[in-house]
Parts: structure tokens; sequence; C-alpha cells
């Protein structure tokens, strides 16, 4: 049953490859410390220029998986004791705490119900309280509930104070159209795996003129003020991921000449056709507010897990909870796919479904998600 052009993967990172990216993987690898390598990596920052929309630089990408440019963002921005709120809604949130602490600052956590997103007035109450506070750590899309946080409003909050509202943008950036230096935020993090549809391996961290005046020296490997000083002019510090930096000058391109804001509404659309779909079979989608990058599904009395190890066997890979919601929850991820993609999962999630006795109409999801899209 398997299918011998092998797995199908809807996990939110990592996520499926495009050919173009996969052609590019393929080649030989070249030098860094040489015209070519300088050229291509210049280009590409100009492709994130656009793609971020600010006039500065002030971006630097890294060789990592996204938790490096977290703790950049934390070691770069943030001295020992600072005060920092970090909104914990969910694993990611945890991090964000998790790395606040282990760097010696002062972490008030605001605790968001799993599944539900911030309510920015609690986040302006609590800068009022802690007028000291010089950092709001948060997600943009929190992929472990499948929640998304409104930056925005968060942004004409941090806005008006002395903090820095610090996003983690990992499965956000690529996907939404998000305007950093119009919404006030001041340090958004992505990563190669998620909506850049590239191998794990590469991050990338934007940030303001208000950030850029507290950067520190703390960090050695992950110092943005020499990154950034070498990058401009096209080199790295350190040996670059230079196969991932040529890919993503391919998924920039892949995502410009889409445009981000079609992009963006390709992503409403499947998120919206994804989640009747699932409701159609009578699941719930888990969060209140839900990210477009992926759907997080409660299927209520059903072991989320049976569920997805029937959906391998037909070759089709969701993800699973993480930390409290294993087992009671799975994640289908849009990111990489194109509409006639979703068809693919929600056939193999009817089918499990009927495998394990479930008494559905074959068809339903399926058709539900093409109403929604045909719309
Ligand atoms: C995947 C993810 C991360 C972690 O990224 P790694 O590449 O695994 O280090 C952080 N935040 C969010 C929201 C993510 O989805």
């Amino acid at each position: 049953m398997k299918p011998f052009k092998g797995e199908r993967i809807f996990t939110p990172g990592p996520v499926e490859l495009p050919d173009a990216i996969r052609e590019v993987l393929g080649r030989q690898i070249i030098h860094h410390r040489t015209p070519e390598f300088t050229q291509a990596f210049l280009e590409t920052r100009n492709l994130f220029k656009k793609l971020v929309g600010c006039p500065e630089e002030n971006f630097v990408f890294f060789a990592s998986s996204g938790t490096g440019a977290m703790e950049a963002a934390v070691l770069n921005f943030f001295r020992e004791g600072d005060k920092v709120v970090a909104i914990v809604g969910g694993k990611f949130g945890e991090r964000w705490a998790e790395l606040g602490k282990r760097w010696g600052l002062e972490v008030v956590k605001l605790n968001v119900e799993w599944g539900k997103s911030v309510d920015p007035e609690k986040v302006e109450n609590l800068l009022k309280e802690n007028p000291d506070c010089k950092g709001v750590l948060v997600q943009m899309s929190e992929s472990s509930t499948g929640a998304l946080h409104d930056v925005k409003t968060l942004g004409e909050i941090t806005g008006k104070s002395d903090a820095l509202l610090v996003v983690d943008a990992i499965t956000a950036l690529g996907v939404y159209d998000i305007k950093p230096c119009e919404w006030d935020i001041d340090v958004l993090v992505g990563g190669s795996q998620k909506a850049f549809m590239l191998p794990p391996g590469l991050s990338m961290l934007w940030f303001s003129e208000k950030a850029k005046e507290r950067l520190t020296d703390r960090a050695y490997y992950f110092d943005i003020s020499g990154e950034l000083k070498k990058q401009i002019e096209g080199q790295t510090a350190f040996t670059p991921a230079i196969t991932l930096i040529l890919a993503l000058r391919e998924s920039l391109n892949i995502l410009l000449s889409e445009g981000m804001e079609k992009v963006e509404k390709r992503y409403r659309v499947m998120a919206e056709g994804v989640r009747r779909a699932v409701q159609a079979l009578g699941m719930k989608v888990f969060p209140e507010k839900p990210t477009i990058s992926l759907t997080a599904v409660f299927p209520d009395e059903l072991d989320a897990d049976a569920l997805r190890k029937e959906m391998l066997k037909m070759g089709v890979r969701v993800a699973g909870g993480q930390g409290k919601l294993k087992g009671k929850i799975f994640r289908i991820s849009h990111m990489g796919m194109d509409l006639l993609d979703m068809p693919v999962v929600l056939s193999a999630l009817e089918l499990a479904l009927k495998r394990l006795g479930r008494d559905i109409k074959l068809g339903s999801a399926v058709g539900a998600y093409l109403e929604a899209v045909n719309e």
C-alpha cells in the first residue's frame, strides 16, 4: 500500500522540497571564499530584503536550526539580569522561557492555555506593571498547538514601550506576508525546513533599528554584529551552509515570483479547506485562532497516534502532539504544499478512520475541502 514514490511528508518541519530546490541541492559544492559565492550570497540577501520589505540590511543567516537563531536573539539583544516577558502557550513558548533562564535573564512567564492565543491586553498590563521590561518573546505561529498569536497588535504595544518584540516566526515567515518594520517587530526569526521548503540547517534573524542599539557581544558563533559586517560584504564569519544558501536563493525566488500576498492567500484557502474537511469528519480544530501554516486536529476520543500510524501505512506522514498534547492531537502542515496536495492527506485520513472502524462517509473530507477551495 506504500506508494512507490515514497512517503509524503505533511509535518510542520521538515516539509517536502520543491523540485527546483532539489536540483540546486544536488549540485557540486562551490567554495565560499570566491566571487561566485559572494555574488550568490548578496543576491540571496537582496531577495530576503524584499521578502521582509524593510530598507535596512539588518539581518543575518546562521548555519543552525531555528533554535540557534532563537538563542542568538536572547544572547545578542539582552544582558544578564534583563527582565523579559515570555508568552508560553505551547512547546515553543516554553523554549523562549528556557532560553531566557539559561542565559541569566529574569523571565516573567505569561502562561496561555495551550490552544489559545495570547490576549494582547494582558501583555499591555504586564508591561505597565513591569516598566523595566526589556523584551517580549513570542511565537507568531505556535506550531505545537497550531495557534496564531497576534504579533501585529503586540507590536503596537511594545512599540510604545522600552521592550523589544522578539518573534519566533519559524512557521510563519514564508507563509504570512509579514512586514516587520510596519508592525513594529524588533526581532524576527525564521528557519529553513519550514515555510522556506529547504532541508534543516539554516536560520534567519532579522532585527529593527531599536534592537540594533542594544546589540551585545555575549555570543561568539552567534555574534550578530560580527556576522552582519561580513554578510553585508557577501561573506560570513565562519563556513556558511553553502548549499543551503544557494537553495535559499531558489526558495526566495519561488516565494517572490508567486508574491507573498498570493502565497499567504493560497495558504489561507488551504487552511480553511482543511479545517472544514476535518470538521466534516466530526473532528475539532484544536486551536481557537488557528495559524494558516498547519492545522492541529483534536480527534476527540480517538487515539491520535493510532490514526497517524494508519495513515503512515499508506505512506502519509502527519505530526503528532508535543509535550502534554502527545497522543491527543495530530497536526497537518500546509507548508510547501499546493492546493491539490491536500486531498492526498485528507484521503489518507478518511481511509485511516474507516480502518479504525469509524462510520464516516468516504469523500466527505475531500469534498468539503474542494468545496472550500472552489469558493
Ligand atoms: C520548528 C520550530 C522551532 C524549532 O526549530 P528547530 O529548527 O527545530 O530548531 C521553533 N519554533 C517554532 C515555532 C517551530 O515551529
